[in-house]
Formats: C-alpha cells, sequence, structure tokens
C-alpha cells in the first residue's frame, strides 16, 4: 500500500495539514491549481514598499492556532483595532462609535446582542432568515439596520440568505477585545509554511478526479504533459465546496455530505486597495468603518506600515458585490467621498473579485435556515480513506477564518495519524 498522503490545496488548511504530518514524519505531496500558494490568503505590494491583503487580514484575540505559527516562523503581528473604539458606523451622514452612539441607539444595540446570545445559549437554529427573525422580534430599526451591515460586511452575504442562527455567532466577534495583523502580509505565513514543505508543494497542478479504491486513494492531476495518477494511502482535500461540487469525486460520501458539497452556499466578496498619497482624516487610527451602500466596510492597513502614503481596503459583500464587476475601484473611490468628500486622489489600487476566482467561486461559506444543525456534522467526517479540511469544515466559531484554515487542516492530519495508528 502506499505510504504517502496526497493534500488538494495549498491553502492555509492545505499546507497547516502538509506541515503537521511532515513533522509527525509522514510523505506528503501536495498539489495546487494555482501558480502561487495562499488562495484566500492573499497579500499584494503596492507602491512606496506598502502592502495590502486582498483576502484574509484581520487575525483575533482567540486566534490562537495562527499566533503559534506566527511564533514558530518568527512572524510578528501588528495591533489593527481595539473594539469598540475602532469600530465605528456610518448612518445617517454621521460617524459614530461605541463611545459616540446616542443613548437610545446603546440601548437598541444592547437588545440586539442580548437575543442574538441567547439564540447562541440555548443553541437554537430557527428556520428563519436574519431578515425573518428581525421582522418577527421587536428589534428597533437602528438596530436592524445594524445587523443587516453585518451580514453584507462580515459573513458576504445578505439578511434574505443567511440563517439567524449561523448569524448569532457574530454575538461572540462582538465582545472581542482587540484584532491584529500579520506583519508583512499574511502571505509571509504562508511561504514559511511552503518553504518548510519544499518540493512536497506542486503549484500549476489541478486535481481533475479523486477516486477510492480498496486500500488507497487515486488523484488525477493535471500537467504540462497531460493527467498524471498519484496513488496515496489517503488524501486531504481542502477546496471550497463551491469548487469541489466541479470536481469529480468517488468515495463512500453520506447522502447528507453530498448535498452539502453541491448545495453549501458561498457569499461574494469584491476587496478594492485604494492608495492615497497622504492621510485625510482626523483620527490617529482610521479603525473599521461600516456603512450602508454597494461598499459595506472601509479601514486602513497602512496603521502600522512605514511612509506617509495611506491604503484604504474597501470590502463588498453579498448581492451588492456581484454587480460592481469593472466598476469597483470607481465604486470604491465613491464610497470612500461619502465619508470624506475632500480625499485626495488615488495614487494606485488593486481590486479582486472572490465570486470570479475559478478556485474559489466566492469568499467564505455560511448557512441558510436549517443547514448549520444539518450540515455541520457532517462536513469534517472523512469518507473512507478521503478526509476533509478548509475554513467551511472548521468549528463553527472560526469558519471564513485563517484561524479555522489552519484548525481544520491540523485537526485532518490528526485524523490520518489516528487512522495509521489503528
Ligand atoms: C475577501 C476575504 C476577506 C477575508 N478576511 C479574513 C480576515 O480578515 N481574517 C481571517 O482570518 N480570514 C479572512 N478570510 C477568510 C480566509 O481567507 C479563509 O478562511 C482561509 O484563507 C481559507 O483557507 P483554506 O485553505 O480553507 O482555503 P483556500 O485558501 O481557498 O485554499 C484552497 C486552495 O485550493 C486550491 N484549489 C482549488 N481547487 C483545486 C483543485 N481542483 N486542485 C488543486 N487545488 C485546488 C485553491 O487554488 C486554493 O489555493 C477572508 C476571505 C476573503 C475571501
Amino acid at each position: 500500500m502506499p505510504s504517502q498522503t496526497i493534500i488538494i490545496g495549498a491553502g492555509l488548511a492545505g499546507l497547516s495539514a502538509a506541515y503537521e504530518l511532515v513533522r509527525a514524519g509522514m510523505d506528503v505531496q501536495v498539489f495546487e491549481a494555482q501558480e502561487r500558494v495562499g488562495g484566500r490568503a492573499y497579500t499584494v505590494q503596492l507602491s512606496a514598499g506598502q502592502y495590502g491583503e486582498l483576502g484574509a487580514e484581520f487575525v483575533d484575540d482567540n486566534h490562537t492556532a495562527l499566533m503559534t505559527y506566527a511564533t514558530q516562523f518568527g512572524i510578528q503581528l501588528d495591533p489593527a483595532c481595539h473594539f469598540s473604539d475602532d469600530l465605528y458606523w456610518f448612518i445617517d451622514g454621521t460617524l459614530r462609535n461605541g463611545m459616540s452612539l446616542t443613548a437610545e441607539q446603546s440601548t437598541d444595540l444592547d437588545n440586539l446582542y442580548v437575543k442574538l446570545q441567547s439564540l447562541l445559549d440555548e443553541q437554537q437554529d430557527p428556520q428563519q432568515t436574519l431578515d425573518e427573525w428581525l421582522d418577527a422580534h421587536p428589534i428597533a430599526p437602528f438596530a436592524r439596520r445594524i445587523a443587516r451591515l453585518l451580514a453584507s460586511s462580515l459573513f458576504a452575504t445578505d439578511a434574505d440568505l443567511i440563517s439567524i442562527g449561523f448569524f448569532a455567532y457574530f454575538t461572540g466577534i462582538s465582545n472581542r477585545a482587540y484584532n491584529m495583523r500579520v506583519q508583512g502580509g499574511v502571505s509571509r505565513l504562508v511561504d514559511a509554511l511552503a518553504k518548510y514543505l519544499g518540493e512536497r508543494v506542486h503549484t500549476n497542478a489541478p486535481v481533475r478526479r479523486i477516486q477510492q479504491t480498496d486500500n488507497s486513494v487515486s488523484v488525477s492531476v493535471e500537467t504540462a504533459n497531460g493527467l498524471v495518477e498519484v496513488v496515496a494511502h489517503s488524501v486531504i482535500v481542502t477546496i471550497p465546496w463551491s469548487v469541489l461540487r466541479h470536481t469529480l469525486i468517488e468515495a463512500p460520501l453520506t447522502d447528507i455530505q453530498r448535498e452539502a458539497i453541491s448545495s453549501l452556499p458561498y457569499g461574494g466578496v469584491v476587496k478594492t486597495l485604494l492608495q492615497y498619497p497622504h492621510c485625510f482624516w482626523s483620527k490617529s487610527n482610521f479603525g473599521i468603518v461600516l456603512l450602508e451602500g454597494e461598499y459595506q466596510a472601509i479601514w486602513e492597513p497602512t496603521f502600522a506600515q512605514m511612509g506617509a502614503e495611506k491604503i484604504l481596503s474597501c470590502f463588498s459583500g453579498g448581492n451588492s458585490s456581484l454587480k460592481l464587476s469593472d466598476r469597483a475601484t470607481d465604486r470604491a473611490m465613491a464610497a470612500v467621498n461619502t465619508l470624506y468628500p475632500d480625499a485626495p486622489r488615488v495614487i494606485s489600487s488593486r481590486s479582486y473579485d472572490w465570486s470570479a476566482d475559478e478556485w474559489t467561486r466566492g469568499a467564505y461559506c455560511y448557512f441558510r435556515p436549517g443547514e448549520l444543525h444539518r450540515f455541520d456534522p457532517h462536513l469534517m467526517q472523512p469518507a473512507g480513506r478521503v478526509f476533509f479540511a478548509g475554513e467551511h469544515t472548521a468549528p463553527v466559531e472560526y469558519r471564513g477564518y485563517m484561524e479555522g484554515a489552519i484548525r481544520s487542516g491540523q485537526r485532518a492530519a490528526q485524523q490520518i495519524l489516528n487512522l495509521l495508528g489503528e
């Protein structure tokens, strides 16, 4: 029987799984469809030596698996935002943070958080979307607007789609104290893992078919010389299920796994980086500004970077992101101008539409009513020798995060080590 494990996808889940297996003395091969590794962790350089993130960016204070890897590779984390001082809402033309809300707005928001927390405490997953739940409860109009804004700016979807049970997990996020960024960009962490793995990582190598046989797994990899069959003891599939549903997989999947692979929804995000020649806001930290419109969140990734130039990251999530197309940069500049009408001219920009990325087909997964409890126990279960990792298979509070990808890779590696130990 072959002794190696194949890992499909060199995002943080695949690289973490490979790293853990190699450290445990295992033989692994990682196949990545794209020319670059990292997947949704994607740092880009702009002018003046500054950088921005087109994908993952913030590290929360409970993201301990990522922090441990950063320490192992000598990578520092920079401060990003302190909550709630640095979280702002631009509502009805006024920029407010937790300190400057009116007493009535504060009470309305607290009331929303309490109701969401009780859903979590009681582990309820009502068969309702966020919109349906808001309509069925006495939630004040201000808090409703904030809740809808969070659906797009955090979950990359819309209030008429996301289940209230899954949305309630944001309550934990709202209680968070601070978050950070990877100094030099998240791609540094990706590159450190890939460097450790060396020639075990194969780029430009999309996997087209996964087939479980009696005592092994066979994978068809597309190479410059055509399809190549690689046989392994086991395989870890880390690719998003929005992509996996277009890949042939012959394994003893449960009916629910098949259903989840074919239907798990992924939100859309367009992220646009705008670089300005200088700072044009008065606060020391731009913070994270949530606003209603085509872009729902704007923040400054250059907070801890050198140089007079400033970058603003503009995030469009959910349905509005799908309509931006080639207008993304212009619309991002317009969104900044609603906050700061005197903003100077942009000196450089980059924009990325994650729904249009053939190897992601969306930003990250979310759940519609009823899906969370139905799918959840099946997402991280192996199907014979086929194991699953990726943010979508992580514990629910880490889903949609780098932390979730890393933890899922570590868990899949452990599942394989357990199988070998049997
Ligand atoms: C816009 C945006 C903002 C985000 N912001 C944050 C944030 O602030 N903080 C945070 O922690 N997280 C954030 N995330 C989420 C984070 O990026 C992801 O949870 C994490 O990077 C997912 O890692 P992964 O390994 O599960 O998947 P991926 O990174 O998608 O890796 C999967 C890999 O598989 C490859 N692949 C696909 N199909 C095949 C195939 N057939 N054969 C071979 N390879 C294949 C892909 O090319 C990709 O490299 C953000 C994501 C997006 C899109």
